[in-house]
């Protein structure tokens, strides 16, 4: 172990040596230096070169009674072959000529080896291995400043102490329309044409002035350089003294930068600081600025102002399943569309991610925020067209307001992130005011984030099952599964007050995951005990259709379960569907021909196109309960009903209406033929013992109901 590590430690050096015995063995010579040298030895140049290709080598040394070594060609070639090792040649005195000529070629240095002992040839040694690091730090400091001079924005021309120019770096050589090799040795005067702006007279010589002066100097703007090709440039300039290691003036470097182009740097600088670059918007800081200001005027004159905090929802889908250059031009076309919502005098700005927030400097009434957060969220919601894709996405946005819900910014952002995260879990695509007593539970992302998870470990989720029912025949059709929440403390909750959150955190994949196994179990033990066979509808969350084993989780169940795939079926919202058509598409193909059933859920409401759905292969469009509610008696009816049940036909979809809580809604839908209802007329969702109870009444059991 001691040995490998001493071995590598130690520089080693490489002797290409003719056998001879005439002269004192090298090898023997340095043998008392062993500590701090080792010697290598071959005895023809083909070994040397061999052994150069491989590392570990630091210095040769030559011999120059090599056959190769007479015509000088060996130290031509190992320069070739090791270009950055000291080559040290070994001579006798006669051939001292030779090896002067040696390292004329290159070689670093030579050894009269007549007379050689071992304290000159290491002491030899140890001066090459010291020349070569020099160099090479020479060589790095060289390169080092190079790189800097040639990164910066300012030009610089270095002169001689005669005035003649030595170097330019890159910008100097652009603004001069001088290369560095043509200046070179040139009068820098020729180079550094600069005139007075005011006089046109000819600017003293910078350069000049510092070296008589010996100190810098510095000039402020007002001079003009004419370029070689006779452009001008307004510049400002400086120029110092140039020393050697001893102090002594060698020259003077020139510096000089265009001063509209450095005033437009700064400010491009000063914008870059304020301003979001992605989007260009400005950035918090910027809004917090601006948003201080604002509360100072509305303080002054008595007036209310808005800010909006907006998050979009589901944005992460479209980074995950279109990549994040498409999520990025979404998030410039979102920007475009809520800069073009507001007025000149309102701030947009991005607060990070898939978050904006809006300052609504002039306000008057809380009702006028809310307007133009709508109109905001209709805005943000028409179709994106980005990467090929159309996308939709909607976005929740909540409010605060001065002076009511905050007396400064950071209290007004905070509470406007609240207000949005109500809205959000209130159901997206939604504005929420900041409400100071909101429920605490919903508003804390992380303490629901927390208790869902237990739930789930803890199984506290249930499925409720509510029948969907066939207007023809009047019996069961159908279930759809509900989940519900038995929270240890709230008791029952409705899957509206923890859906939305789950889906935020992407909870939602376990769960429904959790959902479609229990569906599909419930469902296969009602066929086993001989009751009526009917397909279970499962509602699928866009994250969770989007997720990469969805395909593979729907066939592990369908098999663990032994359930017949045509019993299973899966509810996807419009607007789920709608995040990028080309994705769902497929998709769904894949689902089909899995042999699962598929609806539309919310059907009416989501940003859809009808040219999209007749592309998907649907088997299911459920109206809305909004659309439902809305059937008035006859004669008026419902028209977007109507519409709506026509639209599905088209399509050859088959209809159910959702939210059927009166007779009146099931006469009218009966008459437009719609095929199925669900509602409350019938039942509402229900435990499963309660659901066997209704499966098991006669399946004219709800005909009468039909009126
Ligand atoms: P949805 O899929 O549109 O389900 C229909 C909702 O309407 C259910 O609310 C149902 O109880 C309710 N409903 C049924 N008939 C009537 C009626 O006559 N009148 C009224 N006013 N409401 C009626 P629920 O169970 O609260 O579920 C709400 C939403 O939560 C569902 O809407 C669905 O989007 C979501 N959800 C429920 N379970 C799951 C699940 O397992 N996974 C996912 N991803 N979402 C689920
Ligand atoms: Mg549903
Ligand atoms: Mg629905």
């Amino acid at each position: 172990m001691q040995t490998h590590a001493y071995a590598y430690a130690v520089p080693v050096l490489l002797l290409i040596e003719r056998e001879t015995d005439d002269r004192p063995s090298v090898e023997r010579l340095v043998a008392d230096a062993r500590d701090v040298l080792r010697v290598e030895r071959v005895t023809s140049l083909d070994a040397g070169v061999k052994r150069l290709r491989e590392p570990g080598i630091k210095g040769v040394l030559l011999d120059l009674l090599l056959p190769e070594s007479r015509d000088l060609s060996s130290v031509d070639e190992l320069r070739r072959v090791a270009p950055d090792k000291a080559i040290v040649v070994l001579a006798r005195a006669s051939d001292q000529l030779l090896a002067r000529r040696a390292v004329d070629r290159g070689a670093a240095d030579y050894v009269v080896t007549d007379h050689l002992d071992a304290r000159t040839l290491c002491q030899l040694i140890a001066m090459m291995f010291q020349r070569r690091s020099l160099e090479e730090q020479r060589f790095v400091e060289r390169e080092r400043a190079e790189v800097t001079l040639n990164s910066i924005c300012d030009a610089v021309v270095t002169t001689d102490i005669t005035g003649n120019v030595t170097y330019l770096n890159r910008e100097a050589e652009a603004r001069t329309g001088w290369s560095r090799f043509d200046a070179f040795a040139r009068p820098v005067m020729e180079i550094f044409d600069v005139m007075d702006g005011l006089t046109g007279e000819i600017a003293q010589n910078p350069a000049r002035l510092a070296i008589e002066k010996r100190a810098g100097v510095g000039f402020e703007g007002g001079f003009i350089l004419v370029s070689r090709d006779g452009k001008e440039t307004a510049i400002e300039h400086s120029a110092s003294p140039m020393h050697d290691h001893r102090g002594k003036i060698v020259g003077a470097v020139i510096v000089f930068r265009d001063v509209v182009v450095s005033r437009d740097r700064s400010r491009q600088m000063l914008h870059l600081a304020e301003h979001d670059a992605l989007t260009d918007l400005p950035n918090r800081l910027l809004f917090n600025d601006r948003l201080t200001r604002a509360i100072a005027l509305a303080r002054r004159h008595q007036r209310r102002l808005a800010v909006l905090f907006l998050d979009c929802d589901r944005f992460k889908h479209v980074n995950d399943t279109l990549g994040h250059e498409a999520g990025d031009q979404l998030l410039q076309s979102i920007a475009r569309r809520l800069t073009a919502s507001v007025r000149e005098s309102d701030t947009v700005s991005r607060h990070g991610g898939d978050e904006f927030l809006i300052l609504l400097s002039e306000v008057d009434q809380p009702g006028g925020a809310a307007q133009i957060a709508n109109k905001i969220i209709a805005a943000v919601a028409a179709p994106h067209d980005v990467a090929q894709h159309e996308i939709c996405l909607t976005a929740s946005v909540g409010i605060s307001l001065y002076p009511e819900d905050g007396q400064d910014a950071q209290t007004l952002i905070m509470h406007a992130d609240a207000a949005m995260y109500d809205a959000k879990a209130a159901g997206r695509n939604q504005v929420g005011f900041f409400r100071p007593a909101a429920d605490g539970w919903v508003s804390k992302r992380s303490s629901i984030e927390s208790e869902l998870r237990k739930g789930l470990e803890r199984s506290e989720f249930r499925l409720h099952y509510q029948p969907t029912i066939d207007l023809l025949t009047g019996a069961i059709a159908g279930a759809e599964a509900l989940m519900r929440w038995e929270h240890p403390a709230r008791g029952l909750v409705p899957p509206d007050q923890f859906i939305p959150a789950a889906e935020a955190c992407g909870l939602i994949v376990p769960m429904g995951r959790w959902a479609l196994g229990e569906a599909c179990r419930q469902a296969k033990a009602w066929q086993d005990a001989g009751l009526p066979p009917i397909p279970i509808a499962v509602n699928v969350s866009a994250l969770q259709f989007r997720n990469a084993g969805f395909l593979e989780d729907i066939r592990d169940i369908l098999q663990d379960t032994g359930l017949d795939p045509r019993y299973l079926e899966l509810e996807l919202t419009e607007s789920a569907l709608m995040v990028d058509v080309a994705t769902t598409s497929a998709l769904l193909s894949e689902l089909k021909r899995s042999g699962v059933g598929l609806k539309v859920d919310d059907f009416g409401t989501g940003p859809s196109s009808l040219s999209y759905l007749q592309r998907f292969p649907v088997d299911v469009l459920k109206i809305d309960q909004a659309f439902v509610r809305e059937i008035q008696p006859a004669p008026e009816g419902a028209p977007i009903v109507r519409a709506v049940i026509a639209m599905g036909k088209s399509l050859g979809c088959r209809v159910i209406a959702e939210g059927v809580e009166t007779r009146q809604q099931l006469a009218y839908l009966k008459e437009e033929q719609c095929d199925e209802v669900q509602g409350y007329h019938f039942s509402p969702a229900v435990e499963p013992s309660a659901f066997e109870g209704l499966l098991t009444r006669a399946p004219w059991a709800f005909s009468s109901l039909g009126g």
